[in-house]
């Protein structure tokens, strides 16, 4: 399983225990099935969505877009509904 960093506290994880965001059209968004394009940015857990969001522009970097600041809720909800998370 590869592993990516966690945009929240830096951790190194397998991929597979994280979420996956992207950005689509400038905001940011779950990838729950991994197949959106293009780069993704990945955190392990709630709190670390939310530590991320709280930083200006750590998604940004990490997904070398634009993207509109995310609210942490907002996003996290749609982890949840999509029922793979939580
Ligand atoms: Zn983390």
């Amino acid at each position: 399983m590869p592993e990516r960093t966690c945009v929240g506290c830096r951790a190194v994880l397998d991929k597979g225990s994280m979420v996956r965001l992207t950005a689509v059209e400038g905001r940011l968004k779950p990838d729950l099935d991994g197949r959106s394009g293009g780069r993704g940015a990945y955190v392990c857990s709630e709190k670390c969505l939310r530590e991320a969001c709280k930083r200006k522009d750590s998604f940004q970097r990490a997904l070398k877009t634009r993207v509109e600041q995310p609210e942490a809720e907002a996003v996290w909800e749609m982890v949840r509904t999509t029922g793979l998370k939580g």
